[in-house]
């Protein structure tokens, strides 16, 4: 793993796969037809070789693709970064603070989740990002957020020269530079017809891009001020829902105790200076991470594991009542569930009459849960969770187990 110099390594080569996917594909249909058409069009409008603002215009351009095109490469092939297999903490007592996961069959480093679709445990976890079909963590942090910053930048730019090339074409070719207005007659001096004619599908293709470019500046646009917001407190997306829930949980419980988000540096700079270095590579190796005075090393993966338990607590036993196939929309469960089906990329479940559930959240026509067994958990990395039509489970009576639960809560806090 490496920073945006590394890139082009040997090794990254079987990353390539990550293009196959929905979100890969349209993003770079996006920057190719934005970019192509910027060209054409700035070939008509500001005719790049014969003035200084036209070539400027041009260069631009090509800036533009090039920088949005290396960062979002970046972003996707050097990846997030990956808790190390079977890792566990160089002070074997510190592993009582940390969670453990049965997948990668290692501790999770502090800030680290396990993606499903990476079927890794990520360093510093923000989300996975479908439109580079990747996690943003630790190591791609920057380059994500500089695509996120670039990319609206450049659709402006292109927006703007769709709007003054159709405008042109449709006024007979009146330019504007920045201080003048003047009639262009350079295409019929130099040709006596322009070197690409401007048509009805030219002027659709030059309105369809307008779009594309102007849904990607806003769109884009908001993502990036997520993105700086999470690198100027320090704070992922998921560390956000944590305090969240950490506040939730000491209001619940009325304990007393008050919960400080410990990788805040105070400071927005520092904070930024932990993502942003001037070698391309994040402070730090992605496990040991510098906390704020007077917090614990671990005081977040303990609230994590406080949430666990408690969540354990909370969540309640529900009993299949009738079969479920597992699919998205199904047709047999009523026309509420068909329609009201979670829009989330979780998977579902498939149900048989009699399966034990442990349900954690739900909505109103569908809930989520694990699957338990009778005998006890489920076998080691073999967790099967997912949403579930309510109306094909019923409510277990209480029974000894929530009480054992109660007590292992009561030890961990
Ligand atoms: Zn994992
Ligand atoms: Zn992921």
């Amino acid at each position: 793993m490496g920073g945006p110099g590394s890139f082009v390594k040997f090794e990254n080569l079987h990353e390539l796969k990550r293009l196959f996917h929905w979100g890969p594909i349209i993003a770079l249909s996006v920057i190719t037809i934005c970019s192509i058409m910027a060209v054409i069009d700035s070939v008509l409008w500001y005719w790049p070789l014969d003035t200084a603002g036209g070539s400027l215009n041009f260069i631009m351009l090509i800036n533009w693709t090039v920088m949005i095109l290396y960062n979002y490469f970046n972003a996707m092939f050097v990846g997030p970064g990956y808790v190390p297999p079977g890792w566990k903490p160089v002070n074997s007592e510190d592993a009582t603070y940390l969670q453990y996961c049965k997948i990668c069959q290692s501790y999770k480093a502090p800030r680290s989740h396990h993606c499903r679709k990476c079927n890794r445990c990520v360093l510093k976890m923000d989300h996975h990002c479908p439109w580079i079909n990747n996690c943003c963590g630790h190591h791609n942090h920057a380059s994500f957020t500089l695509f996120l910053f670039l990319a609206p930048l450049g659709c402006m730019h292109a927006a703007f020269i769709f709007i003054m090339t159709m405008y042109t074409q449709l006024y007979n070719r009146v330019s504007f530079g920045w201080s003048s207005v003047k009639i262009d007659m350079s295409f019929a001096k130099r040709d006596p017809r322009p070197i690409i004619p401007f048509g009805l599908s030219a002027f659709a293709t030059s309105l369809f891009a307008l779009g594309l470019a102007l849904g990607t500046t806003i769109a884009v646009g908001m993502l990036f001020i997520i993105q700086l917001k999470v690198i100027l407190r320090n704070k992922t997306s998921i560390e956000s829902w944590i305090e969240e829930k950490a506040k939730d949980r000491i209001q619940y419980y009325q304990t007393g105790e008050t919960f400080i988000f410990p990788y805040d540096l105070g400071g927005k700079w520092n904070n930024f200076k932990q993502v942003f270095t001037w070698s391309g590579n994040p402070e730090g190796d992605g496990i040991a991470w510098p906390v704020r005075e007077g917090c614990h090393r671990y005081s977040l993966t303990m609230e994590q594991l406080k949430q666990k338990a408690d969540k354990r607590v909370r969540s309640v036993r529900y009993r299949a009542t009738e079969d479920y196939s597992g699919a998205c929309c199904p047709v047999t469960k009523g026309i509420k569930t068909f329609f009201t089906t979670p829009c989330t990329e979780e998977p579902r479940i498939d149900l048989q009459k009699g399966e034990l559930i442990l349900a954690t959240r739900g909505l109103k026509h569908w809930m989520y849960g694990d699957r338990i067994f009778e005998d006890g958990t489920p076998k080691v990395g073999d967790r099967i969770r997912g949403w579930f039509p309510r109306r094909c489970v019923g409510k277990c009576s209480q029974d000894c187990e929530s009480e054992q639960t109660h007590k292992e809560v009561k030890k961990t806090r």
